[in-house]
């Protein structure tokens, strides 16, 4: 699916340039890169080995491989859409993820109470963040981690960075945690049920089936225990909530609002804050923050210190919200009682299929229909708006959705 782009093709690509320009010099340069590459190699080598890493793992797994330049595009690519918070949401927190995570919480119950007492976080909170990582394990990334870490290394310009992580990779393998060809994940590194970089693996990564080795990809029990072990380092309190949602009184001045701003429990009551249901919030306990995720017309939240510790885990908002919504969610919650601030909400992952099912019928080429919202998909969605003077900004919700089913006749 994804085209891996080698030297190899590039010299390709720069000897057609050349002889389009009639010039010759960009050969060698071409061939200079690709010397660069297996100088750079060479230096990790004896890095490696510094660092107490074998050579026979080195040279097994590492000496000769071929850089994908297709990493580089993704550590420079600029976002060309910006999804819209319910976007994001409708599709991590939908009916299909809550009853995926139910079902593991029942079948992983036993293990969860364990990590629970050993790690004081709760297991909805624990498998919320194993769904919205690798959705319980089903999605992993496919690419080598050693080759795109290898090219992030000795290219482009986190190179210091990314040789840490290249390091840390062979770490794993070379202690025998697990094998280089189960170690794949995505373009910037991050691997198995936890999502962790290689090196969040050495620091905090646990054996917790008892084999001996931490296998964040094939256990999931190391997982679980590895995800709350990092939630735990991360200052999480046992037995405190992320927060709840809350109600605005009107015409309140949301310049307060902010997740570092806490303040204690007084200060909202005194603002007119009270919960999403209308019932006074608790008076006492934690400092508080206020987070509007959409503005002080959505959706408006009191969060607390472990909101902050599962935004640690993956530094934005949206994920720790999602998160936050998603363990609710699986302990009997309801929906935002708020509705997000758009006449055109997001689709669920059935919803973003459905919508693709029903382009492919209408003769877009956009590939399987996996709901995974690509360029391609995107475009068909922009000239089916367009055709029915819809505003076309490309955007799987539901007002194109329903347009489609009805001409479809459903
Ligand atoms: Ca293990």
């Amino acid at each position: 699916m994804r085209m891996k782009k080698t030297v190899s093709r590039k010299i390709a690509t720069v000897c057609i340039l050349a002889f389009l320009l009639g010039v010759s010099l960009s050969v060698p340069s071409a061939l200079a890169a690709d010397r660069d590459f297996v100088a750079c190699l060479d230096r990790l080598r004896s890095q490696a080995t510094q660092r107490g890493i074998s050579k026979t793992t080195f040279d097994a797994h590492a000496a000769g491989i071929e850089p994908d330049l297709s990493v580089l595009e993704l550590l420079d690519a600029q976002p060309e859409f910006k999804t819209p918070i319910w976007d994001y949401l409708a599709a991590l927190v939908d009916d299909e993820r809550v009853e995926d995570g139910r079902a593991m919480l029942e079948q992983w119950r036993d293990v969860l109470l364990r990590v629970e007492e050993r790690f004081g976080v709760d297991p909805a909170t624990v498998v919320s963040v194993w769904g919205v990582e690798s959705n319980f394990g089903r999605s992993l990334g496919k690419r080598p981690l050693l080759i795109s870490l290898g090219t992030l290394a000795c290219m482009g310009r986190r190179q210091e960075y990314f040789r840490g992580e290249f390091l840390a990779t062979l770490k794993i393998i070379d202690e025998g945690h697990i094998p280089a060809e189960r170690l794949t994940g995505s373009w910037a590194g991050a691997f198995g049920q936890t999502q962790f970089m290689p090196s969040t693996f050495l620091q905090l990564a646990v054996d917790f089936d008892g084999d001996g080795r931490r296998d964040l990809v094939d256990s999931v029990p190391d997982s679980l225990a590895s995800t709350a072990n990092f939630l735990h380092r991360g200052g999480w309190r046992s037995g405190e909530s992320w927060g709840f949602e809350v109600k605005l009184p009107p015409g309140f001045d949301a310049s307060i609002a902010g997740r570092r701003n806490k303040h204690p429990m007084s200060t909202w009551i005194g603002r007119g804050v009270v919960r999403a249901n209308g019932e006074p919030l608790p008076a006492g306990g934690v400092n508080h923050a206020l987070l509007l995720p959409a503005g002080a017309n959505g959706p408006a939240f009191l969060v607390g210190k472990n909101f902050d510790v599962i935004y640690g885990y993956n530094a934005a908002e949206s994920y720790a919200l999602a998160i936050a919504h998603l363990s609710d969610r699986l302990r009997g919650g309801e929906d935002f009682r708020t509705p997000w601030p758009t006449d055109d909400p997001g689709l669920s992952r059935e919803g973003r299929r459905e919508l693709q099912r029903l382009l492919i019928a209408r003769g877009h080429d956009i590939g399987e229909a996996d709901g995974m919202i690509g360029t391609k998909t995107r475009r068909a969605i922009v000239q089916e708006q367009q055709a029915l003077g819809h505003e076309s900004n490309g955007r799987a919700g539901q007002r194109i959705l329903e347009a489609l089913r009805s001409m479809a006749g459903n």
